[in-house]
């Protein structure tokens, strides 16, 4: 499905495995999974996660040199990691968190409190997914009507501008390749020509001009488009 947040599930042990995707599943997001932390960092250079589950004990690449390494890098930095650990000491805990995992969980953890976890690291990266509205300026999207308004007056929009709208609003002033919006907004394994994000950007800024005001859209040269 096109837009549901993407979780990245790291753990070595089948069963755990398995029970965590299926879970996450359930709650309708996006998984895919890794049994180990070098598997782990080629998946998320491939196809970036919203958010990582990460195991600290894995074999070869630990758990905590996995989130080193993603917190060091440009790209993967911000991608909240969420480390499981068998390890119950605060001394772990404190080091789990200085290596950069943004939240932390013990073993054994009840599924349920993963799931809330899970969901408050998406309202900081994905908003759109767990929230009722997004504003940006004199624009409102009321998620659960699925409406959206400029300046109180209700817009016109198409599915796929809705989308497109949301993923703007979930990061402005963040540079959208064609390629980034395309596996956003229609999905990872549809092939759509680049070509069509220009047309349907090109709807989306017909429809929030409508009225006269003025378009928040930047075409930024060679990059893609941005929003403010
Ligand atoms: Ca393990």
């Amino acid at each position: 499905m096109a837009g549901e947040p993407l979780v990245l599930v790291v753990e070595d042990e089948p069963a755990q495995r398995e029970v965590l995707a299926y879970n996450i599943k359930a709650e309708g997001y996006q998984v895919v999974t890794a049994e180990a932390g070098d598997e782990a960092l080629v998946l998320v250079r491939e196809t970036p996660p919203d958010v990582i589950v990460l195991d600290w004990m894995l074999p070869h690449v630990s758990g905590i040199e996995v989130c080193r390494q993603l917190k060091m890098g440009v790209e993967t930095a911000r991608i909240p990691v969420i480390m499981l650990s068998a390890r119950s000491e605060e001394t772990d805990k404190i080091r789990g968190l200085e290596t950069g995992a943004d939240d932390y969980i013990t073993k054994p953890y009840s599924v349920a409190e993963l799931l809330a976890r899970l969901r408050t690291q998406l309202r900081r990266v994905r908003p759109a997914t767990v929230g009722e509205r997004l504003d940006y300026d004199d624009i409102m999207i009321d998620l659960a009507e699925h409406r959206v308004y400029r300046q109180g007056e209700q817009l016109r929009l198409g599915p796929t501008e809705f989308r497109l709208l949301t993923a703007f609003m979930e990061r402005p002033g963040r540079v959208w390749s064609r390629e980034q919006l395309l596996d956003r907004v229609w999905g990872r394994d549809i092939y759509v020509d680049s070509r069509t994000v220009d047309v349907h950007v090109g709807r989306l800024r017909k429809a929030l001009k409508a009225g006269a005001h003025g378009d928040p859209i930047r075409t930024v040269r060679g990059a893609g488009y941005a929003l403010g």
